[in-house]
């Protein structure tokens, strides 16, 4: 059922991409002159390895992916243009999304030129059921998104409802799992094997608190991963990102205590307003937000931004809603004081 050739551009099947300096030669030379640098050593003179084979060793450790299945772009938002160029045909293919969802399915659907079909999560930000989903988006290819945790939502899916989603729709599932590092859900890279359709995303720009430094994984079978590795930019993640992002995947100690710390601020902020008069409902999180319906969301948000507090608007989305983020301890308290006054 799922041929990968078929829903692929014909002009990226045939596309013979550009062969860098560095991608020719993989050994490890005396003196490099292949590539016009400057050869004065700056730590940042040369170019970097196209394809952060490091990095993807490490990645590889910490996620249980073999390096194979793992495209690294520049935050993952490159790797959703990506699939968006490699997958969908200008003014011909859609993209699915369920909406509310992350805004940047739309942008990257428009720039591309791709009819985007939304599809309404259930009151509770549940899928609707399969028998709704599948007259919408089967006879179709081009790409799906299902967000879990959902941003803004804050709830998951199940393997079960995504995997279910992968074997009705022809075209590529991506599953965006930004916040799985929060989650009490394992990540869906157990079901890649079962589904050659299927492409994780992952970032290391939440829980990883790399946000700077762009760095996005994409996880999915080989046959994908060299299709993406084929239309990106030769150099799309610099040298010193990839040194971060060494050296911030080395501090596994740090990055649990942040974790915990974080999850455990969010469960006190969420108890510490609950009862504020002002909030009318906080939804259940498996990410570091909340998205919190208040009596009056817009006096709420405005009265945060006069003492200098940006929280996210929902409203136009989601009646009443903002979005907040966990901060430290310190910025939550600020927050809990002016909102159970
Ligand atoms: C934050 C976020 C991302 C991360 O994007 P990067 O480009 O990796 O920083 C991806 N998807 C969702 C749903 C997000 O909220």
């Amino acid at each position: 059922m799922f041929d990968l050739n078929k829903i692929t551009r014909e002009n990226i099947s045939a596309l013979k991409p550009y062969s860098s300096a560095r991608s020719e030669y993989k050994g490890d030379a005396k003196i490099w002159l292949d590539a016009n640098e400057n050869p004065f050593e700056s730590g940042l003179n040369r170019y970097p390895d196209p394809l952060q084979l490091d990095l993807k060793k490490v990645i590889s450790d910490i996620k249980n992916v073999p390096v194979k299945n793992i495209f690294i772009g520049n935050g993952s938002d490159e790797a959703i243009d990506l699939l968006f160029r490699a997958f969908c045909e200008p003014s011909a293919s859609k993209a699915f999304i369920f909406t509310p969802t992350y805004g940047m399915y739309a942008v990257s659907a428009a720039i591309n030129n791709i009819e985007l079909v939304s599809i309404s999560l259930k009151e509770d930000f549940e899928l609707p059921d399969l028998q709704t989903i599948t007259p919408i988006i089967k006879k179709n290819t081009g790409l799906l998104f299902i967000c879990s945790p959902n941003n803004p939502t804050g709830n998951s899916y199940t393997h079960q409802q995504i995997e279910a989603i992968s074997s009705t729709f022809s075209g590529i599932v991506v599953v965006d799992e930004a916040y799985i590092d929060f989650s009490e859900q394992v990540s869906a890279v157990s079901i890649l094997a079962k589904h050659p359709n299927v492409v994780i995303i992952q970032t290391l720009s939440k829980a990883y608190g790399l946000a700077g430094a762009r760095i996005g994984m994409a996880f999915a079978n080989p046959d994908i991963i060299a299709i993406l590795n084929k239309i990106k930019p030769p150099y799309n993640i610099n040298t010193l990102s990839i040194k971060a992002a060494l050296e911030t995947l080395k501090k596994t100690t740090q990055y649990e205590a942040q974790k915990i710390a974080l999850l455990a601020e969010k469960s006190r902020f969420k108890t510490a307003i609950e009862e504020s008069p002002l909030v009318e409902h906080i939804y259940p999180s498996d990410a570091n937000f909340l998205l919190i319906k208040f009596k009056n969301a817009g006096t709420i948000y405005h009265l945060l931004l006069n003492e200098g507090i940006v929280v996210r608007d929902r409203t136009k989305e989601i009646e009443n809603c903002l979005r907040i983020t966990i901060g430290t301890k310190e910025e939550n308290n600020q927050l809990i004081n002016l909102l159970i006054q």
